[in-house]
Parts: C-alpha cells; sequence; structure tokens
C-alpha cells in the first residue's frame, strides 16, 4: 500500500534511544537525558506578548503564502543589517521551519540521479530528504583534522558532472564547526564557473563563540548568487514550537516554483507566528539572545574541560551550536552500542554518533542547564572507567 518514495526514508536512530529512556523513565529510573535539539529556555516575553496581541486583535486568517508584507521586509531588514546581503522581500519565503524550507528547496531542483554533496557529520535529515526527492547523496566525511569541516580538495574531488547542489551548515550540528570566512572563500573558489547550488543552512548563527559568523551568500557575488540562504528561529531565539524559518534567494524562477510547491501543501505559517517572528526579527529581543548565547558558551568551555578530562574520551570545542560531538573511539566504534549501554547503566541519554554520519561518536548537547550537565558527565566519567 506504501509508496516506494515514502518507503526510502528511514526511520530516525536516535528512536530506539529516546524509547529506552522513555522505558527507564516509566520504571522509576534517574534519567538525564542531553539528547535534545532545542534551547532549555522560554521564548522571550515579547515575543509571546505579539502573538497575543494578534490574537486578540483577530489576526486569525490566511495570509499571503510566503509570509506578510511586513515579515518578508522583517527578513529582508535583518539579512542586510546583519550579513549584508541584499534580498528583496520577494526573494523570501517563509515556512514552517527551516526544515520545510529545505523540503521545499530540495523538491524543487533535485532530478532523479541528482547528486548532493553533504559533508559528515551532518544533521540527519538532509540524506533522508535528498533521498526522498530522488537524489543520490555523496558524502564528504571530516573528523577532527580539519576541524570537521570539508577542504577545497575533497570539494573537488567530489563534484561530478552530475552534482547539483551542496549543503553547508555552518555552525554544525553535531560538531559546532563554523568555517572561517577564508574557509568559505576557498570553497568559492572551486565552485566558481560550476551551476552548482549551494544550500547554507545557517540556523545557528547567533550561537557563535569567540568567532564571528559570516554568511556564505556574503562571499562573493558568485556565491550570492548560487546559494540558498536558510535560516530561522528555533534555536537562536528559542522557538522551536512556534514553526519559524525562511529561505532566501534571487533567483526568481526558484523561489516561483517553491512558492508553488507551499501554495499546494501546506500555504502560509501560522498566522500569529508571523506577526511575533517580526519582532525577533527586528533587533528588539537581541539582549535576551545574547543571555542565551552567554549561557551556552559558559555551558560549552565548563563541558569541554570535564569531557577532556576523561581518558578514552575525547572533544573539540565547538565554535557554535550547541552540541558536542564526542570521540569514543579508544573505548568503542559502535555508537548505537556504547550509548545504549551508557543509558542503561547509567540513565544518560546521548545520540549515537552514526545517525549523524560519523562511527565511534556521541553527539552531547548542552541546552541543558550547568547542574545536569556536570552530573551527567560525571556518570559518563565512571562508565568509561568501568570500560578500561
Ligand atoms: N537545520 C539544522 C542544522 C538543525 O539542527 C535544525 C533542527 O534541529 C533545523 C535546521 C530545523 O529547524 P526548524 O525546522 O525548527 O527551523
Amino acid at each position: 500500500m506504501l509508496s516506494d518514495r515514502i518507503q526510502s526514508l528511514s526511520p530516525s536512530l536516535t528512536i530506539a534511544i529516546s524509547s529506552l529512556a522513555r522505558d527507564l523513565k516509566a520504571e522509576g529510573k534517574d534519567v538525564l537525558s542531553f539528547s535534545a535539539g532545542e534551547p532549555d529556555f522560554g521564548t522571550p516575553q515579547k515575543i509571546k506578548d505579539e502573538a497575543i496581541k494578534a490574537i486578540n486583535d483577530g489576526f486569525t486568517q490566511y495570509t499571503a503564502v510566503p509570509g506578510i508584507p511586513e515579515l518578508l521586509k522583517a527578513v529582508a531588514g535583518k539579512l542586510k543589517r546583519e550579513n549584508g546581503l541584499e534580498y528583496a522581500p520577494s526573494d523570501i519565503i517563509v515556512s514552517n521551519g527551516a526544515k520545510q524550507s529545505l523540503f521545499n528547496l530540495f523538491q524543487a531542483v533535485i532530478n532523479p540521479g541528482d547528486e548532493v554533496i553533504i559533508p559528515a557529520p551532518y544533521w540527519v535529515t538532509y540524506p533522508e530528504l535528498v533521498i526522498y526527492s530522488e537524489g543520490k547523496p555523496v558524502i564528504i566525511d571530516t573528523d577532527e583534522k580539519s576541524g570537521f569541516k570539508i577542504t577545497a580538495e575533497q570539494l573537488k574531488n567530489a563534484i561530478t558532472p552530475k552534482t547539483k547542489m551542496i549543503v553547508l551548515t555552518s555552525p554544525s550540528n553535531p560538531t559546532g564547526s563554523v568555517y572561517s570566512k577564508e574557509e568559505l572563500e576557498s570553497l568559492a573558489e572551486v565552485l566558481k564557473g560550476t551551476d552548482i547550488i549551494v544550500a547554507s543552512d545557517e540556523m545557528y548563527e547567533k550561537l557563535v563563540y569567540g568567532i564571528d559568523f559570516v554568511a556564505t551568500a556574503s562571499i562573493s557575488e558568485d556565491m550570492y548568487q548560487r546559494t540558498v540562504t536558510i535560516n530561522g528561529l528555533s534555536k537562536s531565539v528559542a522557538m522551536t514550537g512556534w514553526r519559524f524559518g525562511y529561505l532566501a534567494s534571487p533567483n526568481k524562477a526558484l523561489i516561483g516554483a517553491m512558492n508553488n510547491l507551499q501554495s499546494q501543501s501546506t500555504s502560509n505559517i501560522n498566522s500569529i507566528t508571523q506577526k511575533a517572528a517580526v519582532v525577533a526579527l527586528n533587533g528588539e529581543v537581541d539582549a535576551e539572545i545574547e543571555e542565551m548565547r552567554q549561557a551556552f558558551e559558559e555551558r560549552a568551555i565548563e563541558a569541554v574541560k570535564l569531557f577532556n578530562e576523561i581518558d578514552g574520551l575525547s572533544v573539540l570545542k565547538p565554535d557554535g551550536a550547541f552540541y558536542l560531538f564526542v570521540n569514543t573511539k579508544e573505548i568503542s566504534n559502535d555508537s548505537i552500542e556504547f550509548c545504549k549501554e551508557l543509558l542503561q547503566k547509567t540513565g544518560v541519554a546521548v545520540v549515537p554518533g552514526i545517525g549523524f554520519g560519523a562511527e565511534g561518536y556521541f553527539r552531547f548537547s548542552f541546552a541543558t542547564d550547568i547542574e545536569t550537565i556536570r552530573e551527567g558527565i560525571s556518570r559518563i566519567k565512571k562508565f568509561v572507567e568501568s570500560k578500561k
């Protein structure tokens, strides 16, 4: 009964771990979860107030498919003010999270057999969406030696006549790596003269630690033309449940095609979220965003220090996002087994590296209070010591 297409989607590898965590919790076991991909903070009050006002004002009907004019203007204003990028409001589509922006993009450009280059470790959704769009993921592996970033040489070697797109995620989920201007320039050099689209996922832009974020499209006119900039408010403004993401591209045909797809599938996003998002995009909660960023940075520093004191584990300091990608290769190269046993024996839930395309690692989210982080890492330490 099911289509071949839907059967091409893999169930989430993390499901096994989260259902085990749920079972253990139900048995009354003290489970500490470091698997969340969302901030532990609440949405800033000003944004909530704006949403309540929108409801009371009766702003509850369908809107234009890509978003209301004041919202598209606010996104364009943000991209200009913070990234130096000139987009017209008509170059922007707002969707139900950056996830839908990516879905729209992949569906709009990938033909059967088209290759999409994805650097690993990657965010789990990319290869699944490429396969669902009948494309072929081409994975470039990276490790600590390059700070989990691809080099120009690796990119050059991965390109074939079938390459349609490359996905760049900076800051990265799951490794926290951030591409510098020079690194992006060297990748841009390789892409020059090709028709390859760059999908630049900049979801964690605001969460950087002691390093400048550089927007991929800002590298050169050539990169601006080929890049689709994807971003949202889920991570940086603690708005995961509101479902707000956007993409921007100067390519009118591409934007038109995605507008068609969205108009026939989900239409506009929630009208109330749109009003609330304007407040976040206009810089009215920048102080609250900075407070959250600082809290994440303090946790990152502490967690990295504690992990690197554990004999048998190692981790790089993340330059952004709220994850550590912890290397377990001295202890185990089977991340599912490692994470299952860790959970069963200590009640600590982390995500197996294999889900991100890299064996011998786990992802530890530090979107949790510092006391819980300390307790969690202390339990991991005891577990690792028992394995040595
Ligand atoms: N991109 C990256 C790299 C992410 O980690 C996530 C969420 O985990 C998303 C996009 C999707 O965010 P949302 O759909 O909530 O905007």
